[in-house]
């Protein structure tokens, strides 16, 4: 594996807070003269962002799994190609919001892809690039409902196949934690934003030396 120190990435179900923690982590570090770029997947290649709107559009609903499952190794292959080892080569601190192991647990826990077939392409698209840490923000799927009932007022509940399908993936995360302990830190999402930014940040000036 390839593992750079500067390279990290956080992970958890839709809604667990990853975005907030990243900004508010991103503004942390830069307060204390470390300067980073969040990458977000899919997408942060123009040819990338091109398959994230073919995985994101609603006039799909015939995609096969594989076909999904393949177009999110394509995306991540040009990102890390063109993107991530570029810059990580020039030693800057990167933070990637989702990366290989949403795979493994959406499309391999969740959708119910072979996992060791989703463990070989997954070193194949990024050339064995591996985070140096990653966060794994774990929320049920039925405070995930509630975040998003709160935030799409108008919007249907999530059907109950989809807390399902939630409960999968979140198990798929936890059977990662377990499997790979080095590299994962479980943080619990169930608490107040400024509490978990707060224990984000404890690990993290570990891992980044900072002058605080
Ligand atoms: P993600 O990037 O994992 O989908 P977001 O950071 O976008 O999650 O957060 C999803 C929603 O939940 C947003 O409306 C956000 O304001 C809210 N949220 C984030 N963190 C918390 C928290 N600790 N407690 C309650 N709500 C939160």
């Amino acid at each position: 594996m390839k593992i750079y120190k500067n390279f990290i990435s956080f992970e958890g179900i839709d809604y667990s807070g990853k975005s907030t923690q990243i900004q508010e982590l991103q503004k942390r570090l830069q307060d204390n003269g470390i300067e980073t770029i969040v990458l977000r997947e899919p997408g942060g290649t123009p040819i990338s962002e091109k398959i994230r709107d073919l995985l994101l559009s609603n006039d799909h609903s015939e995609m096969h799994r594989i076909t999904e499952f393949l177009l999110y190794e394509a995306a991540r292959a040009q990102l890390v190609h063109q993107k991530i080892l570029p810059l990580l080569d020039k030693n800057i601190h990167i933070i990637a919001d989702r990366f290989y192991d949403s795979t493994t647990a959406y499309q391999g826990y969740g959708r119910k892809l072979n996992l060791e077939v989703i463990q070989t392409i997954n070193r194949f698209a990024t050339s064995n690039l591996q985070p140096f840490k990653t966060f794994f923000i774990d929320i049920s799927p039925e405070e995930a409902e509630k975040r998003h009932q709160y935030q799409n007022r108008n919007k249907d509940r999530l059907e109950k196949s989809g807390l399902q399908f939630y409960q999968l993936i979140r198990a798929g995360f936890t059977q990662m934690c377990r499997k790979e302990p080095e590299r994962f830190i479980r943080i619990e999402g169930e608490r107040k934003s400024a509490e978990i930014a707060g224990e984000i940040w404890t690990h993290i000036s570990r891992l980044w030396p900072v002058k605080t």
